[in-house]
């Protein structure tokens, strides 16, 4: 049923639907609300408090006055009291006030209390009409459709519409689940408080579940690889340059059980720094003493090259052939092509249609949240190889495993033996010449040193930009030291990156560009500028570009704003990623963690994983019971939920 059906939605208002993704009245439905208007308590005027939006019963006591401040803005004023005292409310560009609050009238208003004591812009309504004493939906909007429109195109759509209940009766029974169509109307139009709890919890719960099922049916689905049998690995042992940790032993151990099983899909995650390369590495020489090619995709040139070093280095007593295929280097393209390179290093350059491979039997994925969700769901198409996926964003493990539902999971704690953790110093403007002697001092010793800026440019408001730092740093604070600039717009940074690595540059002012793993050892010191900007993970990322060689390092976060400096004083306390990524989860809330340009699945509609973890946890368990008992989804009392998951499946 098309959203036009819907009284008040014409063509005109209707494009202004579209614009919210919203096309059928059934999309009205799931369209949920995302905040409440309280309106059921009336408060007396002496009990609102600054910052919380209440609902209150007040006389007008002077006429609504307006004034021009500027072309474009006009403030309306008035006062209103009731038995307990008086409030201020000031009204934008609002003429029509003047004839709607009639001084003597009295009516309910809702809003919120500032500090200075006044509300801006409240709501209001003649004594008590149709919103008062209800929690009142709040829709995501947009201009030109007000939350009155939106609220009646929701209440009619309901009404319109009969819900599908998709949770298996017994399945609700055993979770206390309310039955959909109460959801729907409650999630809406909760009748209170406790009522809108319950509603929200189900369809958390149905939204996890569906996921879940989603995942679990691609896992299954998802095409077996060659089987590889046991080789010996002993030779490949004796070329590493160092003995394996106990977590990269299991990981390969995991790896080869996928192998020999003829399946592995299996997402390897470990701290920066953590040795995930010889971990590849081992499974490329699986590959290749079973007669196959392996695949080794980085996000950015740089990496791949360096890949392409430290590999070539360790394979070429092996007899093993690796060769690089980026953007501009393709020379190796007729060598992956009739077998002779054994392991194709690059970029994603490797998933063009030129790039063919005579017998790929592994690819790995480097960094993979580096990777576009295209470049992704390219890489799930080729479904011949098994598939090993590596990353540094070190996520809960429970989440991991919803974010990946249709991968393996190996975790890897821990950082190869001998590493000192990176000595971290969060400091104010006041500090900086110090800094400043310490960057000295630090090149003068022989060290290098990375100065890190959020923007590129002043054009990006007012955060510390590379451009600017790097023009200060030649010119002035240190002219008389070699210093390159490297960020996203930069033409050569490839080599400029190289000239760094090579200890041509002293000092290398960059951008988050540098985040992605390039190894230079004589990096020893990292400035990081206005730290604040940065989510506490990523500032993790960044230290681990130094501390990667026998000398020890510094990290040093200058902070503009006081407030920070709780935050921030994690990194000083903290060194293993996960610890790091929980307390930025809990700081920040799931914002960027869980937007879909990380795991590339859709958007939840209600679900928040950070504050859903117990929903998630019986969702889970719900999942896995059904998959154990009817993995088709084939009975009859399973039928809506099959379709739903379905439907689900095809979005993904
Ligand atoms: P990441 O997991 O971040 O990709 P790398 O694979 O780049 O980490 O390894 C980081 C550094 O640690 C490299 O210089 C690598 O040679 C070294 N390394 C890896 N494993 C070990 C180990 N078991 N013992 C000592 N050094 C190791
Ligand atoms: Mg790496």
């Amino acid at each position: 049923m098309d959203i036009q059906y819907i009284k008040g939605i014409g063509e005109k208002r209707a494009g202004l639907f579209h614009k919210l993704g919203l096309f059928a009245v059934s999309d009205l439905v799931t369209f949920y609300p995302r905040a409440y208007e309280d309106r059921t308590k009336l408060l007396p005027i002496a009990e609102l408090v600054p910052g919380e939006a209440a609902c209150f019963r007040a006389i007008v006591s002077s006429p609504v006055t307006g004034s021009r401040i500027r072309q474009g803005l006009e403030l309306y004023k008035t006062k209103v009291f009731d038995e307990t005292g008086e409030i201020r409310l000031t009204f934008f560009n609002a003429p029509y006030t003047v004839n709607a609050l009639r001084q003597g009238g009295e009516y309910v208003f809702y809003g919120k209390p500032d500090d200075a004591g006044q509300i801006v812009n409240p709501v209001f309504e003649r004594e008590e009409g149709n919103a008062t004493g209800r929690i009142l939906p709040v829709y995501r909007a947009t201009a030109g459709l007000s939350q009155g429109t939106l609220r009646s195109a929701a209440r009619q759509a309901l009404a319109k519409t009969e819900p599908k209940e998709v949770l298996p009766d017994d399945l609700r029974q055993r979770y206390t689940l309310c039955h959909a169509s109460f959801a729907l109307e409650n999630i809406h139009y909760p009748q209170n408080a406790e009522l809108l709890a319950v509603a929200r919890r189900r369809l958390v719960f149905e939204e996890l579940l569906l996921l879940q099922l989603g995942l679990a049916a691609r896992r299954v689905g998802r095409a077996a690889g060659p089987s590889f049998a046991p080789v010996d690995m002993a030779p490949f042992y004796k070329a590493l340059p160092f003995t394996l940790t106990d977590a990269q032993k299991q990981a390969i151990a995991d790896i080869q059980k996928d192998f020999s099983a003829g399946s592995c899909s299996r997402l390897i995650q470990g701290d920066v720094g953590s040795g995930k390369t010889a971990v590849a590495a081992a499974a490329a020489y699986i590959a290749f003493r079973n007669g196959f090619q392996a695949a080794l995709m980085a996000p950015t040139e740089i990496l791949a090259e360096q890949h392409m070093r430290s590999l070539g280095k360790l394979f070429a007593p092996l007899g093993l052939t690796v060769g690089l295929v980026t953007g501009r280097k393709k020379k190796e393209i007729a060598g992956v092509a009739d077998g002779g390179v054994h392991l194709a290093v690059g970029t994603h350059a490797l998933l063009s249609e030129t790039v063919t491979f005579h017998n790929l039997g592994l690819v790995v994925t480097d960094e993979q949240h580096r990777f576009g969700v295209e470049q992704r769901k390219k890489l799930a198409r080729d479904t011949q190889a098994h598939k090993l996926v590596m990353s540094a964003t070190p996520i809960p493990r429970t989440l991991a495993q919803i974010l990946y539902g249709d991968l393996d999971v190996t975790l890897m704690r821990g950082l190869p033996p001998g590493r000192t953790p990176v000595k971290t110093y969060v400091v104010g403007e006041q500090t900086r010449p110090r800094i400043e002697a310490f960057v000295r001092k630090t090149v003068a010793e022989g060290g290098q040193v990375y100065i890190v800026c959020p923007v590129i440019d002043e054009s990006e408001s007012g955060a510390a930009s590379a451009e600017e730092f790097y023009e200060k740093a030649v010119r002035v604070t240190y002219k008389d030291l070699r210093v390159g600039l490297l960020h996203g717009k930069t033409k050569n940074r490839d080599s400029v990156m190289r000239s760094f690595a090579e200890g041509g540059l002293n000092i290398l002012v960059a951008t988050t560009v540098i985040e992605v793993g390039v190894d230079v050892p004589n990096a020893t010191l990292m400035v990081v500028e206005n730290a604040e900007r940065f989510g506490l993970s990523q500032l993790h990322q960044l230290r681990g570009r130094v501390g990667r060689g026998s000398r020890e390092s510094h990290c040093v976060l200058f902070r503009q704003s006081e407030s920070a400096k709780e935050r921030l004083s994690v990194m000083k306390r903290e060194s293993d990623g996960f610890a790091i990524a929980e307390e930025d989860l809990r700081l920040r809330g799931p914002g960027d963690f869980f937007g879909s340009r990380q795991h590339g699945l859709p958007e939840f509609k209600i679900a928040n994983l950070s504050e859903d973890l117990s929903v998630l946890q019986d969702s889970r368990e719900a999942a896995s019971a059904l998959i154990r008992d009817d993995p088709a989804l084939a009975r009859p009392e399973h039928a809506a939920l099959r379709a739903a998951v379905d439907a689900l499946i095809a979005r993904l």
